[in-house]
């Protein structure tokens, strides 16, 4: 049965474009809609009020830091879509997200990378496992290696 509606997950890791070539390949091969998807991790931040330190400006607000990200994925949707591909910036916890939008959206394959930023070591990323273990539909991990 051919996928429909695919999604790439991109946590802006030098391995992504890996992940987004191989999901515009699928996506041209099934003629199907592509979005690229990134869940920006919401810190809330520390209640410092009691260390010795008082009050610590990080030098860059929150809104900022969602713009740097959603500038960042324009860039990538545009690099590899001419029109750009569709994306989405989500906020919260990336396999929540991740698995919420796949459930919203009818999403039913998602490429991800085997690694990213945290999993490197293991078999399956930390987010690449949750996903798996939570999706309602086919994924495909990505083979990321040390130097890619
Ligand atoms: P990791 O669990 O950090 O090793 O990441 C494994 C893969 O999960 C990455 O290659 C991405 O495809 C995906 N991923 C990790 N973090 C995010 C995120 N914040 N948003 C979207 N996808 C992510």
């Amino acid at each position: 049965m051919p996928y429909t509606n695919i999604i790439a997950a991109i946590d802006f890791s030098p391995a992504a474009r890996h992940v987004i070539e191989r999901a515009v390949d699928l996506a041209s091969h099934y003629d199907s809609r592509l979005s690229l998807i990134h869940v920006y991790e919401y810190f809330p931040p520390l209640d410092i009020a009691d260390t010795p330190l008082g009050s610590v400006s990080w030098g860059i607000n929150e809104q900022e830091l969602v713009e740097l990200h959603r500038n960042q994925l324009d860039k990538l949707a545009a690099e590899h879509g001419d029109p750009p591909l569709l994306h989405h910036l989500l906020t919260g916890n990336p396999r929540d997200e991740i698995i919420r939008h796949v459930r919203e959206q009818e999403i039913d394959l998602i490429v991800i990378g085997s690694h990213g930023r945290r999993g490197i070591g293991r078999l399956l990323g930390s987010t690449a496992a949750a996903v798996l273990h939570h999706a309602p539909c086919d994924v495909l991990a990505v083979r990321i290696r040390k130097h890619d």
